[in-house]
């Protein structure tokens, strides 16, 4: 039996609490499974590393930012491995590039290519609990990269799929994925299961608990994942294939307050520009959502969308960049907006949600500013000072009427 699990930055974030994880690792090692860990940076140590790049080099070199923030992960790992072999186990710490993780080269948002298991499979053999910095990996060149914000997540679910382990335990401060955010909703249920495809609505919509990344990941590798909390012995809960089953249930009401509208304003109204935005924003890695356009009367457009309002300056940049393709008279951002979602299985199929989540919205008097359905979702743009209560009483509403279940 193998196990990958992953320690998130909040349950290492001192040594206190790497003592409790440590007992925890020991006893999965107890029960006779071999075992890898993965672990993220204690606390806000990425947040600072961040923090600390910028006030040197605002601008500065995405490699020399991962050369910095990869830090965080190697001091966690190095720490947990030298409790562990206090507490009298054998244990080993290995970065990113010594436990064969190999990614392209695009710094600050590497994507994994392969995973050499070799050095994994060799220290594992030899009994020891092995150690893995998250969120890093190497380029072909050898220079460092990391995986983008909350990466740890795929370096596990990767390292599960390359290793084929029978669970990828993903442990957090939180004792599951739960059908709203509870600090924002506190009647929001916790899912004992949900369908990869599911979480992945959920996570893109913002709900934080696990990176998205991390879940196309298991899916495509069908790796069950688990969401566990790190220091209570709760059941969690499982990500898996969803059945087929047609019956309509909603698994979460999201609202996401970062994100970032871009306009792209006095385009001229011909063949190519959606194209052209579509592929600056390809080029630089950005993912949008919402597009949408508006006509004026002088043969001219303006285009609008929405990405996550950390990459707004690079949207902005990657069109700017692109200027002399493309013209227009300006660009402009605001983060004045929020998502507020409904996942569900049936949201397609079933007029029934978004009419139900628009009532709410009626009933409460604000204003939709836009709406987007993809399968499994609706969701809607409005003004942000009313996302947190929006999201609480759609979810009142839907668990009223007996669609949101344990
Ligand atoms: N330490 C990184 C971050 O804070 C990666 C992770 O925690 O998953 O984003
Ligand atoms: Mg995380």
């Amino acid at each position: 039996m193998l196990i990958v699990q992953k320690y998130g930055g909040s349950s290492v974030a001192n040594l206190e609490l790497m003592e409790n994880i440590a007992k925890r690792i020991i006893k999965t090692k107890e029960s006779g499974a071999s075992l890898v860990v993965v672990l993220s940076a204690q606390g806000k140590t990425t947040d600072n590393l961040t923090e600390i790049a910028n006030q040197v080099n605002p601008e500065g070199d995405k490699r020399e930012r991962d050369m910095l923030l990869s830090t965080g992960e190697q001091h966690s790992i190095a720490l947990m491995a030298l409790i562990l072999q206090r507490l009298g186990y054998p244990a080993i710490s290995l970065t990113g590039w010594q436990a064969g993780i190999a990614t392209s080269a695009d710094h600050q948002s590497a994507r994994i290519q392969d995973i050499d298991t070799g050095r994994l499979e060799k220290e594992l053999s030899k009994g020891n609990i092995v150690i893995v910095a998250g969120f890093q990996g190497i380029t072909c060149y050898g220079d460092i990269t990391t995986l983008g914000r909350g990466g740890s997540d795929t370096t596990a679910v990767a390292l599960a799929a390359a290793l084929k382990a029978d669970a990828c335990q993903i442990y957090t401060d939180v004792d599951g994925v739960y059908s709203a955010d509870p600090r924002i909703v506190p009647d929001a249920v916790k899912l004992s299961e949900i369908s990869y495809s599911e979480m992945m609505e959920l996570a893109s919509m913002g709900a934080k608990v696990l990176e998205k990344r991390s879940v196309g990941l298991a899916k495509k590798y069908q790796v069950p994942l688990w969401v566990k909390h790190s220091h209570k012995e709760l059941a969690g809960t499982l990500i898996k294939e969803g059945d087929e089953m047609e019956g309509i249930s909603i698994s979460g009401v999201v609202a996401n307050t970062n994100i970032a509208r871009i306009s792209v304003s006095g385009i001229q109204d011909m063949p190519g520009v959606w194209f052209k935005i579509f592929n600056a924003m390809n080029d630089a890695n950005i993912a949008i959502d919402f597009v949408y356009q508006t006509k004026h009367g002088n043969g001219t457009k303006d285009i609008s969308f929405i990405v996550e309002s950390d990459r707004m300056a690079d949207a902005k940049k990657a069109i700017s960049d692109n200027a002399h393709k493309l013209s227009y008279t300006q660009i402009t951002s605001d983060t004045d907006t929020a998502k507020v979602s409904v996942v569900s299985k049936g949201a397609s199929a079933n007029p029934g949600i978004p009419s139900l989540m628009f009532e709410v919205l009626f009933d409460a008097g604000i204003n939709i500013d836009s709406v987007s359905t993809s399968e499994i979702r609706v969701s809607v743009l409005i003004n942000k000072d009313h996302a947190n209560h929006a999201a609480g009483i759609i979810h009142k509403k839907f668990l009223d009427e007996g669609y949101i279940k344990e």
